[in-house]
Order: C-alpha cells, then structure tokens, then sequence
C-alpha cells in the first residue's frame, strides 16, 4: 500500500514528507485494519511535519481523523463487523493502569499512544486500530463532513467544556479554523452568545456565515466581557490578550498541543480576579463518544475542502498558509 511518512521533519515548505510503499498491516491482538476513505489534515499533523513536536518514532504516518471501513478482523477482535464504517481519532492506546487512568482521567494517560505520533495514522491506504479506541460514526453524516469530528470535534468539545461557559453565556473563541468552526456551532446551539477574534478575511467570513455575535481581529480588545474563552490559535501572546477580554472568575482554555512562548503576564490586569488559565489536554474516549453522539443530534457540519491523498503536502502548505476557511479532509 502506500504512505505517507515524515521524512525529515522541517518547514513544511521544504518537502518534509515523502510518499513510500510499505506493506499492508496486519491486525494484532483486539486490533482492526481500516480501509481509509478519507482522514482529515489537523494543525497537530502539520507540528509534527515542521518538528515543533519531535518524532517518537522515524517514519511515522500521519493522520488522526480517520473514516474508513473495517477489511480486516485481529485475533480477540469482535466489536465491528467486516464493512462497517469506524472513526479513528488521535488517542490510540492508554496504559488503563496508571492513577490517572484508574480514576477517569484516560486524556492525562501517563502512558499513552497517539495515532499518527506512536502508530502509524490515515495519511495511507489502510492503518490499523486497537477497536477499543475506533468509534463509530452518526449515519447522518458523510465520510468527509465525519472527519473533521474525529480530532478538530472531540477536542473542540472538551475546550468548551473546560472554558466552562453557561448556557447563554459570553464565550470568546481566539482563532477560527477547523477545531473552532465546530466548537463555534456547538456553543450556539447551547445558547451561547460567540466572540470570535480571528485574521484571515476567510476565517472571519466564516464565523459570520455560522451565526457568531461578533468577529473582529486577533487582538482587538473585546466588544463585551467574556464568561469564558478559548485559544485555538498556536500563538502565545494571544494569552495576555484573551485574558483581558475574561469577567471576573472566568476561565481561558487553551486547546492547542503546541503553543508559540507566552509573554509575561500582567497580574492585575489578566489574573486577578480569578481568572483561570489551563490547556486542555487530549481527550477521554468519555468525550469522543458525547461529541460524536451530540454532532449527530444536533446536525454539526464541517465546512470543508476536499485534497486527493497524493496532495497531503498541499493540503498542509494550504493550513499553514491559512489559504482555506474551515477543515481540509484527503480523500483516496
Ligand atoms: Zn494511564
Ligand atoms: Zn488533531
């Protein structure tokens, strides 16, 4: 079959993957073998290409919002039938055994292995998945629009979950891209009144297109005080700025795995008060499984643009570049 790997991790301008022919895995123990339909491209694949994250493994293949259908059953494997249509998402393996673990916390795993970081992802033509972490997928929704759910979704839902906003509240959301237009959706279904401060004339486009109160530049302060926020731009001295814009006793979650330096902060203008920093970090199988079951009910939809699997390196150009609004999903 054939795969993309990261090759050289570097800036993605400079051809850090490569495409290589590998034989097709064999499903292990409780595991499955995937047909890819499509897998998502998410801002952490393009951390990994340029080496903001470090390879834990060389020649890895990238790719976390994976939707295809189970070819091939491991030995012990009995949760899907051959052909049916699973999700695989970023978590692939907790330890089930460490004290986070033991009391609910599986995202803080101090053990984990994440699906195109430890085991190879869907940037490819199959991969194979431990069917305790696959998903299964609403039917109302299509193998591209699935995609984006699978990563960009779940952690969007645990961000919003963790900036702890109440329905009807203010929540502002720093940066506008696959993770956010989702989130976005999910915060004015519950009734929440959206901020979202983003560049890019496509982004802001975007927020408007989906209903959000307000939509104004990065770091523009804000037009009303926030019950909560979340930061899914990488960008570090946005932090002081979202902390500003929060009400007394509000939370600022950041959502990214990676995040650039953050400037000093100004104690009584950005914490006091009781302000509240935190990064979210990961996700539950808890969280996977709401998020999908609510995206179903409450109709979520992926804005998205669609690449050949021979285009990955585009299709990561074009994230890094902000040359699209919304998710890019490859499809073989
Ligand atoms: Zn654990
Ligand atoms: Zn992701």
């Amino acid at each position: 079959m054939q795969a993309w790997v990261v090759d050289r991790p570097g800036p993605i301008d400079g051809g850090p993957l490569r495409r290589i022919e590998r034989p097709l895995p064999a499903p292990g123990p409780r595991q499955v073998r995937v047909r890819v339909s499509c897998c998502g491209v998410c801002r952490t694949d393009l951390h990994l290409a340029e080496g903001d994250l470090p390879p834990h493994r060389p020649a890895m293949t990238p790719g976390h919002e994976v939707v295809g259908r189970v070819e091939a059953v491991g030995p012990g494997a009995g949760r899907f039938p051959v052909g049916e249509r699973v999700g695989i998402a970023w978590l692939a393996r907790t330890d089930g055994s460490c004290r986070f673990c033991r009391r609910g916390d599986e995202n803080l795993c101090t053990s984990p292995l994440f699906t195109g970081w430890d085991v190879d992802g869907g940037y490819a033509d199959a991969c194979v998945v431990d069917e305790r972490y696959a998903y299964p997928l609403p039917d109302t929704v299509s193998d591209e629009q699935a995609a984006p759910l699978l990563c960009a979704g779940i952690i969007g839902y645990r961000a919003l979950r963790c900036a702890a906003v109440r329905p009807g509240g203010r929540l502002g959301i720093y940066g506008f891209g696959g993770s956010a237009h989702l989130t976005a959706q999910l915060a004015l279904a519950q009734g929440m009144e959206v901020h979202v401060f983003t560049r890019g004339e496509q982004n802001r486009r975007l927020a408007r297109e989906l209903g959000a109160d307000s939509v104004s530049a990065a770091a523009v302060p804000s037009p009303v005080p926030l019950d909560g926020a979340i930061l899914f731009a990488p960008a570090g001295d946005l932090v002081p700025v979202a902390l500003r814009a929060l009400d007394r006793g509000a939370t600022l979650a950041v959502a990214g795995i990676w995040l650039s330096a953050i400037p000093g902060l100004d104690y009584a203008a950005e914490l006091f008060q009781e302000r509240r920093l935190r990064s979210v970090t990961a996700n539950t199988r808890e969280d996977g499984t709401q998020f999908l079951r609510l995206a179903g009910r409450l109709g979520i939809a992926a804005t998205t643009v669609g690449y050949p699997m021979a285009q990955a390196p585009a299709a990561l150009a074009d994230l890094a570049h902000g040359r699209f609004g919304g998710a890019a999903v490859l499809h073989n």
